[in-house]
């Protein structure tokens, strides 16, 4: 990379973490996307003579908002709602809301900045955002939920529209929250805009496979990964982080294509079944009786529970962190290469420290990182506003197809692109500028705004 080309990149990097303080996790998903583009602005000066990267690490509007909501016990509590709307050059906002204690702008800004090229990977006509809440819905009761859902809402709604902003669900947010969501802006705006949240129930405007996509588009994209190096799902075992929407749907996927799931977790230990996981009983218990996953040992003798155990001990060809940020730490990854993983499929955002992306890397297993192997998800959500806008709902065979496909392009980009510029099988490089020369091609068409 010419030096004056990584001095601009070091620069901007300084700045962005200067203005942004404290920020940690949007440091980490900024250096990664910068720590790639040497080769596209020695190639591209307009981008830099654009200041198209700077632009790009702003978001165009940050809301920060006071949530205030009712227990059942007649006792108020003050939450704070996020909502990041990060670039619009592709299409309105896109990205999902979270509700976890963890949250604050940091998380929200690294997870609205990943959408930001995630969405572009996708070929379809959709910007990046994110938003959510320290809230956590954990041991609350669904009028507790809904009493919450409502007093977002009732701030966020002015934010969003079909054609401005349309949220979905993400840690913490399924299909019972984007229901009380979708109610309450229902309501306000007395306007039946379907378009606006994606991830709905199926009887009120959501699409099929929307609650499978980002599990099943995930293990689409490692079968991808695997089949250019020769090799399938058929037949090896893979272990699974979390127990949530995505877990759940990577199990699913994986059985299919003959594959063996032996573990899976939730943030208090993990389980281990050697005979595979049943998926009928995690599907019962989480999603049905919203319990924890150490429960699925009181019905399956033969199976362990290792109370704040870690879930990558547990040997594996494949991995699927389909939890949170920064779970497979270096030495996690170092296990994981040293019990012969071959794949890995992040179907979580940002699941690997750097550290543990370089072991990836270096050891040149078949790494996929969430902004490609996740994009399922989304590309299902723009699918749904697709539906919304004809007044139309697709079978579940043809959303299938269509997501399939979207997994099969993206891993074709990422891996065309690495290639073009000098990092042959190196998904991480493919996927950021792939994604980014979509972004900065569309930003650069507009001007300067
Ligand atoms: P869910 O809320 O359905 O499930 C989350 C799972 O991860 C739970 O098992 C939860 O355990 C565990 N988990 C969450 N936070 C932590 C933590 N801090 N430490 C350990 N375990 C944790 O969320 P999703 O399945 O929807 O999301 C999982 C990941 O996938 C996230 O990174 C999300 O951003 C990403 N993603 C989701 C998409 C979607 O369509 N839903 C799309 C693209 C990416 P516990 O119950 O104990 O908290």
């Amino acid at each position: 990379m010419p030096r004056d080309v990584s001095t601009t990149l070091q620069t901007i990097c300084d700045e962005v973490f200067a203005r942004n303080p404290g920020e940690v996790e949007f440091h980490q998903a900024v250096r990664e996307v910068l720590d790639c583009l040497g080769p596209v602005l020695a190639r591209y000066p307009e981008f830099a003579q654009n200041k198209i990267i700077r632009r790009i690490c702003e978001p165009e509007r940050q809301i920060i908002f006071r949530v205030p909501w009712v227990d059942d016990n007649n006792e108020v509590h003050i939450n704070r709602g996020f909502r990041v709307e990060f670039n619009s050059a592709l299409g309105p906002y896109k990205g999902g809301l979270r509700f976890h204690p963890s949250v604050y702008l940091g998380i929200i800004k690294f997870l609205g900045f990943e959408q930001i090229f995630k969405n572009a990977l996708t070929g379809l006509p959709i910007g990046g955002g994110k938003g959510g809440s320290d809230f956590d819905p954990k041991g609350k009761s669904d009028g507790e939920v809904m009493r919450f859902c409502q007093s977002f809402m009732t701030e966020l709604y002015r934010h969003l529209g079909e054609h401005t902003d349309v949220p979905a669900g993400d840690i913490g947010v399924g299909g019972r929250e984007i229901g009380f969501l979708f109610g309450q802006y229902k309501r306000i705006t007395n306007r039946y805009e379907s378009g606006v949240l994606t991830g709905k129930g199926l009887d009120w405007g959501g699409s099929l496979v929307r609650t499978e996509a980002t599990g099943y588009g995930t293990v689409y994209f490692v079968e991808e990964m695997l089949k250019a190096r020769g090799a399938s799902l058929e037949g090896k075992t893979s272990v699974v982080s979390g127990s949530g929407n995505v877990a759940i749907y990577t199990i699913e996927k994986v059985n299919e294509l003959g594959g063996k799931v032996v573990a899976c977790s939730d943030s208090n230990g993990f389980i281990h079944d050697e005979q595979g996981i049943d998926l009928d009983l995690v599907k019962l218990l989480k999603e049905v009786q919203r319990r924890r996953i150490k429960e699925y040992v009181e019905h399956r003798k033969h199976a362990k529970y290792i109370e704040k155990g870690n879930v990558w001990d547990v040997p594996c060809d494949v991995a699927f962190p389909s939890a949170t940020e920064n779970e497979i730490l270096g030495k996690d990854a170092k296990t994981l290469v040293e019990n012969g993983c071959i794949a890995v499929g992040e179907g979580a955002n940002m699941p690997t420290t750097p550290e543990g992306v370089k072991i990836f890397l270096d050891a040149k297993i078949a790494y996929g990182p969430g902004k490609a192997a996740n994009a399922g998800g989304v590309a299902t959500s723009a699918l749904e506003m697709q539906q919304n806008a004809s007044r139309d709902s697709w079978t579940f065979e043809h959303t299938d197809q269509r997501l399939h496909e979207i997994m099969k392009n993206i891993h074709q980009a990422c891996y065309e692109v690495a290639d073009e510029f000098g990092s042959p099988g190196n998904y991480v490089v493919g996927a950021n500028i792939a994604g980014f020369l979509k972004v900065a091609r569309a930003m650069l068409g507009m001007g300067v705004i």
